[in-house]
């Protein structure tokens, strides 16, 4: 990595991230093997082996650009922001500020007034849980929760519900791992205050129809959170069209930096919330008598944010927007059909799921071998999967399991790289007998 030398050029977006083209860009079609270039950790070995990252769904590496950028915002940008009257300050701000326009356009959102920046997908969830939740439930309410949801989409809710007398309701999913729409519709009422959904399962994969049963909750007036962590890397998101009332995201999972992550909400909702945090940043005018806050999104930042990974942010939107996200789209799901195949035909493993819409996460557990060791097997040959509850507990419950095994896709993973894992899980199989 070099990093530019101090006063080698004035840091705004466009000389700070220099390099975000990336191989593929929009039109032509996607060449992940280009696209691996980007990714300097790709091309390390592990115990002897070429990497072969299959850990997506827990987070994404890292592109050079990205990397890049944070050596550069450290070498020649790096001021506190919004609060300095002096000249880095004003381009330390200017950057922050570009970042949170960015994320805007990545999500389809109105205004960059409308997003909040986080530490990743469980805080924003938190932040609307003591924030929202505290004004707008009380004894009675009800939260449908599906049952697929990670921890980070259930425990907020729990805590909020018991200090507010309100209730969070499971909705049940079906044998292939989508949730039961029937059953959804039933539990459906008045009382629901709020449905708190993923756009994507870290542990089936399943993508659920948002669209019909966001329109559907309206109908009831319920407010709906979608919980985007692990839809945001997979395909294009659109909150308008969605017409979701929140929606969040970590930019660990999305190519960027960790500890950093956003909340999405309607104008209407995020003035209506009482402050979360208090601290500076976030107020107006401070007084023993009585202080008042600064205006959304702002309210909601207190303290001094991770600036740099803002810009790291801004640069993974600007490298994943150079690319052609429907060629992306149809290359991860051709990647994982063929993965899904070549798995089936592993004796003795069993795939959990099997949602027609989902992304390239496959859940499997190894007859006669924990899960466990099957992880620490693979890892021998430079492969890295994950085993273990994955954080959706109940999830897994609902098939019987306390823990199972994932190898979670990207866009640079290739189909070399599913005979790697299909040959290394054959030999252990062979081995268990
Ligand atoms: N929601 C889903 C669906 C996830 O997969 C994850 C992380 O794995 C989270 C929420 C929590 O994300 P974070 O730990 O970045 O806050």
């Amino acid at each position: 990595m070099t990093t530019p030398e101090v006063g080698s050029r004035v840091p705004s977006a466009d000389t700070l991230l220099t390099g975000t083209t990336s191989p593929g860009a929009v039109g032509a079609p996607f060449d992940a093997e280009a696209v691996r270039h980007d990714f300097p950790v790709l091309h390390r070995p592990v115990n002897g082996h070429p990497l072969v990252w299959l850990d997506n769904g827990a987070t994404t590496q890292k592109p050079r650009q990205v990397i890049e950028a944070l050596g550069a915002y450290y070498g020649v940008a790096n001021s506190n922001i919004h609060r300095g009257a002096h000249t880095m300050a004003r381009e330390a701000t200017a950057l922050f500020e570009e970042s949170r326009t960015a994320v805007a356009a990545f999500l389809g959102a109105p205004s960059p007034e409308e997003i909040v920046f986080t530490r990743g997908t469980t805080e924003a969830i938190n932040l609307v849980a003591q924030s929202w939740g505290r004004d707008n439930l009380g004894p009675g309410d009800e939260i449908l929760v599906p049952v697929l949801e990670h921890h980070s989409n259930i425990v907020p809710w729990q805590l909020i519900a018991k200090e507010r007398g309100a209730r969070v309701v499971p909705v049940p999913l079906l044998a292939d791992g989508t949730i039961d729409q029937d059953a959804y519709a039933d539990l459906l009422s008045y009382r629901t205050q709020l449905v708190a959904v993923s756009h994507a399962s870290n542990v089936l994969g399943t993508v659920p129809p948002l669209r019909e049963m966001i329109a559907l909750a309206h109908r009831y007036s319920a407010t709906v959170l979608v919980d985007g962590a692990q839809a945001v890397a997979h395909f294009p998101v659109d909150v308008q069209e969605l017409d979701a009332d929140f929606y969040v995201f970590s930019g660990h999972k999305l190519f960027a930096p960790t500890g950093i992550g956003a909340l999405y909400g309607k104008p209407e909702l995020l003035a209506g919330m009482r402050p979360w945090q208090g601290g500076g940043n976030m107020i107006e005018s401070v007084d023993f008598g009585e202080t008042t806050y600064a205006p959304v999104p702002h309210r909601f930042e207190a303290g001094t944010g991770h600036i740099a990974g803002v810009v790291g942010l801004l640069s993974a939107l600007k490298w994943l927007g150079a690319l052609d996200r429907d060629a992306v789209v149809a290359y991860e799901t051709a990647l994982m059909d063929y993965a899904q195949q070549a798995l089936s035909a592993v004796p003795g493993l069993e795939l959990l799921g099997s949602a027609p819409e989902r992304i390239a996460v496959l859940t499997f557990t190894l007859a006669g071998v924990d899960p466990s060791t099957v992880a620490e097997w693979l890892d021998r040959d430079g492969i890295a999967i994950r085993a273990g509850h994955h954080c959706a507990q109940p999830a897994l419950r609902h098939f019987g399991l306390e823990s199972a095994a994932r190898a979670s896709f990207a866009l640079y993973n290739t189909p070399e790289e599913v005979d790697t894992l299909v040959s290394s899980l054959s030999r252990l199989r062979q081995q268990a007998g």
